[in-house]
């Protein structure tokens, strides 16, 4: 049964806020922002039909965070839906179970979906029921540095530790050799306990110089999942993604496609429904393994979108509603419906000097001129001539999408696009982006993910 929305919360800010603001309004629907009295001056704001001030005596991070006043926020202006966005509540259960108990649709997948996928280590023991192939390690939490010290011996070294529930690349220490254990084991307890509240860690096969692939799926409430392909975000600075493109180049179409049907395979076991993400490390030999799932909208969705010409935030929306993929709505009648067109790019501009370990950078902007044109999309956020870049928040300023028929097409778009960006005030690492996108690696689709890591002449 349908039930439409009339008025949907977003629980987020800046871009991705804007984002699913232009999504709503597409289909109708009437928006509700929330800022943070960090955020009075922000853009984003002003993009929502109306928008309130959220944990005023809270800091600029834990206002988003602040569960029962965004619900009574809701549940006074009458709200149907809340969209989470990615970050803040978007993984969080309990967040979820909240809404339910309120009589408000949480746009994501079931709270018991994100029970059972929203930690690594739960994930990963799903996966290894639906045959899905994981990478060489445990799937339950580890003790002591002894119990690892076994592990790694029947797995050999390198070794990741891992927190279950780490995210945007925190919590992952790489061990050589078992000299080294004890008090890098110790170190990732600690760190765990400090940054992710309790100390959850579990070990796995550290792979050399893997690629990061992963799939876009959509579900609806009805039993129907489809994939959107893949994408490859194998561009990463210390585990954390800096450019994307989609569909993956330079690796074979026989391994994609089985990616792509593992991911629906594991999709389908826990019934998932809504937009979500399987994400996949793939070796030089092209095997491939799962590592987690994203519950939620990712920063660069954008690119499936631009080849499959599906907007995946309003599929979103829709199926929360109780659309079915077939619907006339959403419109896609099977998996064979799905075609992929040309090569989509995403890299995102961010307020960071390269130069100085990529620091984040704050300040007034007093000059904001970006380059659009055919086959350019710009999804932006806050920067604009004359807004404050704050260091509250992250440093992503706006995400610039090439779309052209072919890869190389696509990079000099891409590269057309953001030479033509003059932002004065405040730093970007548009120079380096220039230089990956240059880099014969990059151009010939060779990227893994200690590709920058490792090459120097990227920070010229
Ligand atoms: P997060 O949730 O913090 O984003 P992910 O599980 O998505 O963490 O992993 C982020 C990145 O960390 C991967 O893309 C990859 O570069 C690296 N990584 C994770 N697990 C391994 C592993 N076992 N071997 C090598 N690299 C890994």
């Amino acid at each position: 049964m349908v039930k439409k929305f009339k008025k949907v919360l977003v629980a987020n800010r800046g871009e991705i806020a804007i984002r699913i603001f232009r999504a709503c309004s597409e289909l109708g629907i009437r928006t509700v922002g929330i800022y943070s009295k960090e955020d009075k001056y922000s853009l984003f704001r002003s993009k929502s039909d109306e928008s309130y001030l959220v944990g005023e005596d809270k800091g600029p991070i834990e206002a988003y965070l602040d569960m029962e006043s965004i619900i009574h926020i809701a549940k006074k202006k009458d709200v149907d839906a809340i969209h989470p966005g990615y970050g803040f509540l978007s993984e969080n259960a309990e967040f979820a179970r909240m809404c339910r108990e309120n009589g408000i649709e949480f746009i994501g997948p079931s709270p018991e979906v994100m029970d059972r996928m929203g930690d690594k280590i739960n994930s990963k023991k799903v996966a290894k029921e639906a045959n899905v192939p994981t990478i060489p390690g445990v799937d339950h939490s580890i003790e002591t540095a002894e119990e690892a010290k076994v592990i790694a011996k029947q797995i050999g070294y390198p070794i990741m530790l891992k927190a279950s529930n780490g995210g945007g690349g925190r919590g992952m220490r790489v061990i050589e050799k078992e000299e080294d254990l004890v008090l890098e084991f110790d170190r990732a307890v600690s760190e765990s306990k400090k940054a992710f509240g309790k100390a959850c860690i579990f070990v796995e096969k550290y792979l050399r110089k893997p690629k990061h692939i992963e799939v876009q799926i959509v579900g609806d409430k009805h039993g129907n999942i489809v994939h959107l392909y893949e994408r490859d975000c194998s561009v990463q600075r210390r585990h954390q993604k800096i450019i994307e493109f989609a569909p993956a180049f330079g690796l074979s179409e026989d391994v994609r496609d089985r990616i792509c049907e593992d991911a629906l395979k594991l999709a389908n076991h826990v019934g998932y429904h809504s937009a979500g993400t399987l994400e996949f490390l793939v070796d030089a030999d092209e095997n491939y393994y799962f590592i987690e799932m994203n519950p939620r909208i990712q920063v660069e969705h954008t690119v499936s979108e631009m080849v499959t010409g599906i907007d995946i935030v309003q599929s979103q929306i829709l199926v929360a509603q109780g659309y079915s993929l077939d619907s006339e709505e959403i419109n896609i009648k099977s998996q064979d419906d799905i075609k992929l067109n040309g090569y989509s790019i995403q890299c995102r501009i961010t307020t960071e000097d390269p130069k100085n370990n990529f620091m984040p950078d704050t300040g007034k902007i007093h000059v904001y001129r970006t380059g659009s044109g055919f086959g350019i999309r710009l999804d932006g956020g806050n920067g604009f001539t004359g807004s404050e870049i704050t260091p509250h928040y992250d440093s992503l300023l706006v995400k610039t999408i090439s779309w052209d028929r072919t890869f190389k097409n696509s990079i000099r778009k891409m590269l057309r696009s953001i030479k033509e960006i003059r932002i004065r005030g405040v730093k970007t690492n548009i120079g380096f982006l220039v230089n990956v996108l240059n880099h014969p690696d990059f151009v010939d689709g060779k990227c893994d993910t200690k590709f920058v890591d490792e090459t120097e002449e990227l920070f010229e």
